[in-house]
Order: C-alpha cells, then sequence, then structure tokens
C-alpha cells in the first residue's frame, strides 16, 4: 500500500515510515519540518507541506494515489497548550479539519490518528481502558478529543473509516539509533534522564515526590515507539473488516515511577544520575497505565517490548549517537 505519513519527520512519524518500509508499503511524509528532523526522513520521499495551508495539502496529494494516511502531525506539550491555546486548537483541530476536506476531496477514506492519554484528563481508575470518563484537562487533550468527535461524525457522513490509537508514553528509539526522540525543548522524563546519564544535558529535575505514589514520584506506562508503529499498521488492517471510528488505548499496562525509571536508566548506562527534586509540574496527574486489552483482543497487538530496561536501551544508543 501507498500510505500518507502525516509527521513524519517526527518521533513517532519517523518510526511508523521505517516500520512501513520494513514491510515493503510504499511511503510518502508529509512534515512542516516545524519541529520535525529533515534527517529523519529516511524512508520515503519528503513533502513539505502545512496542515494549516489548504493549497499545501492539495500539492501533497496531487499526483499521489495514497491508500490511507497515517496522522502524527500535532503539537503536543501539555504547558505550551495551557498558555497558548489558539496554537493548539489551529494545529491539531483547523489543521486536521483540513487534511481530512483533502482526503475527502482525493477519496481516500482511512486514517490511522494519533491520539493521547490526555483525552482522559484525572484518572479515575488503576488502569485506564477505553470507556474511562473522557475530560481533558488541557487544551491539548481537548484538541484531541474534539478530532476523535470529528472522526466519529465523518463515519457517519462520509464513511471515512478511522483508528484514534490514544498513546501513553511513547519511549526508545530504532534499535538502529539512526533515527529517535529530539525535541527542543526537551520536556520528557526518558530523555531528561539519559542526557543528564550522559552528561550531554543538565541535572534531572524530578516534578515532585509527595504524589500518592509508593514512592511519591508520578507513575507512567512508557511503550516502545516500535510497538506503537506496529499497533497502526494493525489498525490499518482492522479497518479493512471494520467500518466506523475506532479508537483503542496503547499501553504497556505496567506504570514505572520517575525514581524507578532513573534507577532503571542507571543500571543500563553504568552511570550515576544526577537529579534535584522539585515542585510540581502544573497537570500532571499522580498514575497513567493503560488497559489495552481491547487493542491486544482486536487488533491482536502484543509489546515486544514489556520491560522498561530495553526500552531504555534503544533510548541509550540513540542519545549515544544522536545525529540531530
Ligand atoms: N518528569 C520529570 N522530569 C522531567 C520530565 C518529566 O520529573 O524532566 C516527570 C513528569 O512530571 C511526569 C513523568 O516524568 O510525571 C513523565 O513525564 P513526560 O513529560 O515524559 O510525559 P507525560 O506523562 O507528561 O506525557
Amino acid at each position: 500500500m501507498h500510505i500518507l505519513v502525516c509527521g513524519g519527520a517526527g518521533y513517532i512519524g519517523s518510526h511508523m515510515a521505517r516500520w512501513l518500509a520494513l514491510r515493503d508499503h510504499r511511503v510518502t511524509v508529509l512534515d512542516n519540518l516545524s519541529t520535525g528532523h529533515r534527517e529523519a526522513v529516511q524512508w520515503g520521499e519528503l513533502v513539505e507541506a502545512d496542515l494549516l495551508d489548504r493549497a499545501s495539502l492539495d500539492r501533497a496529494f496531487e499526483g499521489r494515489r495514497f491508500d490511507a494516511v497515517m496522522h502524527f502531525c500535532a503539537r503536543s506539550l501539555v504547558g505550551e497548550s495551557v498558555q497558548d491555546p489558539y496554537a493548539y486548537y489551529a494545529a491539531n483541530v483547523s489543521g486536521t479539519l483540513h487534511l481530512l476536506e483533502t482526503m475527502r476531496r482525493h477519496g481516500v477514506d482511512r486514517l490511522v490518528f494519533s491520539s493521547t492519554a490526555a483525552v482522559f484528563g484525572h484518572p479515575n481508575s488503576a488502569r485506564i481502558d477505553e470507556d474511562h470518563p473522557k475530560q481533558p484537562i488541557n487544551p491539548y487533550g481537548a484538541s484531541k478529543l474534539m478530532v476523535e468527535r470529528i472522526l466519529a461524525d465523518a463515519a457517519g457522513a462520509y464513511g471515512l473509516r478511522s483508528v484514534a490509537l490514544r498513546y501513553f508514553n511513547a519511549a526508545g528509539a530504532s534499535p538502529q539509533a539512526t533515527i529517535g526522540e529530539s525535541h527542543s525543548p526537551e520536556t520528557h522524563l526518558i530523555p531528561n534522564v539519559l542526557r543528564a546519564a550522559l552528561g550531554t544535558g543538565p541535572a534531572l529535575k524530578v516534578f515532585g515526590e509527595d504524589y500518592a505514589t509508593p514512592d511519591g514520584t508520578c507513575v507512567r506506562d512508557y511503550v516502545h515507539v516500535d510497538d506503537l508503529a506496529e499497533a497502526h499498521l494493525r489498525a490499518l488492517d482492522y479497518l479493512d473488516a471494520n467500518a466506523g471510528a475506532h479508537a483503542f488505548n496503547l499501553g504497556n499496562g505496567q506504570g514505572f515511577s520517575v525514581r524507578e525509571v532513573i534507577a532503571a536508566a542507571e543500571a543500563v548506562s553504568g552511570r550515576k544520575i544526577p537529579f534535584s527534586i522539585e515542585p510540581r509540574r502544573a497537570g500532571d496527574p499522580a498514575v497513567l497505565v493503560a488497559a489495552s486489552d481491547k487493542a491486544r483482543a482486536a487488533l491482536g497487538w502484543v509489546p515486544a517490548y514489556d520491560r522498561l530496561e530495553p526500552i531504555l536501551e534503544t533510548a541509550l544508543r540513540w542519545h549515544r549517537a544522536q545525529p540531530y
């Protein structure tokens, strides 16, 4: 199949492009390179286009016949979304709407969409399944939930087939270390822990140790980026037999605290990680762990990386090489 990977120059999108190419699919990457990296586009053609520029989107679709779209483009920093919600609703909602309209004009009726655990807001159970109430607590989560709603309406009105995949904490890198996580500024725990270990970044700031968790630090569900890519492939297959709009939560189903991540990173790197305890970061729930039973049952998805250390090893390899 010929797949358009929107946001394919970014962290998860570039891993998707690789995964598709490994399975002999044809890939075209669409990206505006605002946060993505030209160097990350190693599989398929790069088309520079912006979801907020309809003409550039049309040009990307003209003369190319896509079987499906995988949509990773988004602004995704919770704190920034609180400070500048217009930018988030514009990029994530209006931008996606333009993409959907363009797909419709060009007769493309299959979409796999990057959603997020942030659609749930504060969790009211230890493991979050798809029926958990969706009450986002920041514009980022709200913007993704709005798109999920649009997808449901588009299924009814236009017959769009879609799967929204709600990632918990994407982590790790391709084992070859030619692509990986590279944000500026970097706000995510694992890159910050590893850069502190390698001395390529500052000492880690641990945001809060007074949460109602076993060691007082926040607990998250880390899922390897290649496992996410595999779930996308399976979601695409799922759409062959299933019309409508679907959503699945994707995580390992295991929670690790910030302190556990630090300890595991010290074990895999052999380095002591300098850190300080800081106040809580606004908007961080204490625990976010997925119940991915629905994805396992419907997609036959079983994460290959079910332990933290191998995930950290791939990330560490990337941070040692870090070509971009
Ligand atoms: N965190 C931290 N120091 C950092 C980055 C993150 O203590 O430099 C904590 C953060 O407060 C959260 C967890 O690590 O509890 C995971 O944060 P991340 O930003 O990686 O992902 P999120 O869960 O916010 O999507």
